[in-house]
C-alpha cells in the first residue's frame, strides 16, 4: 500500500514513511493511493477482539511492517488500557455507547496515540533517527500524544496549547510529565494560533528537515488508520447496519468512520455532531466551508473553526481528484471560504450544531433517564443523536471520561459525579510550562534551542 497527497504533490509514500511524514510535503494530507474492499474479511472478522482487528486491518495498510511486529506493537500500544476490550459498547437508553476513553489520559485520542507512539519508536530505532514531535492541542491532544512518546530516547516532544483556554486538569495532565523529552508550550492566543503556528512550521520544509520534525496532530495518517479499527468492531457487532453520531472537531474522529464504511463495513449514516463552532454543520447544510469566529464552549476539544481532516473527506467526495482539492483549499486559505455548487448530497453524511444549552441539557436528561454520566463532548453526539431518532441502530461515540470536565458535568447533574482517582491524583503535583506569545518566530527559536544535540 502506498500513500499520495490529497493535492496530487506526493506519490508513492511507503506506510512508514507517512508516519514519519505527518502532513504531506506539498501542504495536503496523506491518503491511502487507492482504497481496499475489506468486504470478504468481514465474516470471519466478526468474531474477533479488539487488538486481534486492528492487526488484521492494519496489515492492510502498513504492508512494510512484518506481521509479527504488528503484533507486537498492538499489543504494546493497548495493554495500557484500564479494560481488557479495550473499547466498551453499552446500551444507554434506545442508543448505544461506545467509550473510546479508558486509556491512559481518559479520552479518545489515546486508541490512536497509544498506537502512533509504538509506530513511532519502531520505525525511528530501525533507522536510528531521531524525531521532535510538534503539535497543538485544544486539551486532549497534547496528553495523549505526550502519553504515547514519554520516556523516549529517539523523540522529543513540543505541546503548543492556548494558554488558559484548556480546562485545569488537562492541562495538568500534560505539564505534570516528567521526562526531559517532554515540552509544554503555552501560547497566548486561541487554539486555532496554536494549530497556525504548527502549520507554518510545517510549511518551511528547510527547517522541518534541518530538525526532523514528525506530527501528532490528526493529520498524521497513522491516526485515522488505528480510529477505523472502532468503527469496524463495533458495525461488526450489529446485525443492520450501524449509524455513528460523532461529536467532532477535527473531522478527524469520523471521517474514519467515513473510511471504515467506504472500506465495506457495515455502516449507515455518519452524524457529525458539532458544538456552536458550526463550520461543518453549515457545511454540510450548504455546501459552504467559511471560517467563523470561535467560541468557547463546554466543548473545549470541538472549540475549533478550520477542520484539519476535513480536506481528506473532500478529496473522497470530488471523487479523488486531487486538483478539486487543491483549487479548493487555495480559495478558502486565500478568502476563508469555499464552496460547493450545493450542500455535498454524499448520503453518507447528516451533520448539526448543539448549543452549550442542549450540551449540558443532554447531560442531565441522559443521567436521568438512564443513570448514565456523559461528558460534555460525549453528550454533544447524545443530543444530536436524540434529532435523528429515525436512525436505528445508532452508536454514539463517547470521547472522554466525564471527571475531565468536573465543573459542567456536576453541575448539569445537580451533584458531584464526575471524579477518577487518576485525575485527583494530579492536583499538586510539580508542573512545568513555558509561555510563548502566539508568533511563529517564537516557537522555532525555542524548538531550536531546545533540540538535543
Ligand atoms: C479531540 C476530541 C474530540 C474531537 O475529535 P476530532 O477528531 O477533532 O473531530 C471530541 N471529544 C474529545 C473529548 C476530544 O478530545
Amino acid at each position: 500500500m502506498k500513500y499520495c497527497s490529497t493535492r496530487g504533490g506526493v506519490s508513492g509514500v511507503s506506510f512508514k514513511d507517512a508516519v514519519i511524514m505527518g502532513l504531506a510535503e506539498d501542504g495536503g494530507l496523506l491518503v491511502p493511493e487507492s482504497l481496499p474492499d475489506l468486504t470478504p474479511f468481514l465474516p470471519s472478522w466478526r468474531s474477533m477482539s479488539f487488538t486481534e482487528l486492528a492487526e488484521a486491518i492494519l496489515a492492510h495498510f502498513a504492508d512494510d511492517i512484518p506481521a509479527a511486529d504488528l503484533h507486537g506493537l498492538v499489543e504494546r500500544a493497548y495493554e495500557t488500557f484500564d479494560i481488557p476490550e479495550v473499547v466498551r459498547l453499552q446500551e444507554v437508553g434506545d442508543t448505544h455507547v461506545l467509550e473510546l476513553f479508558h486509556g491512559p489520559t481518559l479520552a479518545f485520542k489515546d486508541v490512536a496515540l497509544q498506537l502512533l507512539g509504538q509506530i513511532f519508536d519502531y520505525v525511528l530505532a530501525q533507522r536510528g533517527e531521531h524525531l521532535n514531535i510538534l503539535g497543538a492541542t485544544s486539551g486532549d491532544t497534547g496528553s495523549a500524544a505526550i502519553a504515547g512518546v514519554r520516556g523516549r530516547d529517539n523523540i522529543d516532544i513540543f505541546i503548543l496549547y492556548p494558554l488558559g483556554r484548556v480546562s485545569a486538569l488537562q492541562e495538568l495532565q500534560m505539564t505534570t510529565v516528567a521526562d526531559a523529552n517532554v515540552h509544554c508550550l503555552a501560547i497566548e492566543g486561541s487554539f486555532d494560533d496554536c494549530q497556525n503556528i504548527v502549520k507554518t512550521i510545517f510549511a518551511d520544509l528547510p527547517f522541518k528537515h534541518r530538525y526532523h520534525l514528525g506530527a501528532v496532530n490528526s493529520v498524521n495518517w497513522a491516526r485515522v488508520l488505528a480510529q477505523i479499527v472502532y468503527y469496524a468492531y463495533a458495525s461488526l457487532r450489529f446485525d443492520a447496519p450501524v449509524n455513528f453520531c460523532v461529536p467532532t472537531g477535527n473531522f478527524g474522529n469520523v471521517f474514519a468512520g467515513y473510511l471504515a464504511k467506504r472500506l465495506g463495513f457495515p455502516i449507515g449514516k455518519l452524524i457529525v455532531a458539532t458544538n456552536e463552532n458550526d463550520i461543518l454543520a453549515r457545511f454540510f447544510a450548504t455546501g459552504e466551508y467559511a471560517r467563523g469566529d470561535v467560541r468557547f464552549t463546554h466543548t473545549p476539544a470541538m472549540d475549533i473553526q478550520v477542520a484539519s481532516n476535513f480536506e481528506r473527506y473532500l478529496y473522497y467526495y470530488f471523487g479523488e481528484d486531487a486538483a478539486k482539492v487543491r483549487r479548493f483549499m487555495e480559495d478558502f486559505g486565500n478568502h476563508g471560504r469555499a464552496a460547493l455548487d450545493g450542500a455535498p448530497a454524499d448520503g453518507i453524511v447528516e451533520s448539526t450544531s448543539v448549543s452549550n444549552d442542549d450540551t449540558a441539557g443532554a447531560i442531565g436528561t441522559v443521567f436521568a433517564e438512564s443513570g448514565y454520566v456523559a461528558d460534555p463532548h460525549t453528550a454533544v453526539g447524545l443530543a444530536a443523536a436524540r434529532r435523528f431518532a429515525a436512525l436505528q441502530p445508532m452508536v454514539c461515540i463517547a470521547t472522554a471520561e466525564p471527571a475531565k470536565f468536573p465543573e459542567v458535568v456536576d453541575a448539569a447533574v445537580g451533584r458531584e459525579v464526575a471524579t477518577h482517582p487518576r485525575l485527583a491524583a494530579l492536583v499538586g503535583q510539580p508542573s512545568r510550562r513555558s509561555e510563548l506569545p502566539a508568533n511563529v518566530d517564537a516557537v522555532k527559536a525555542f524548538v531550536s534551542e531546545r533540540v538535543r544535540a
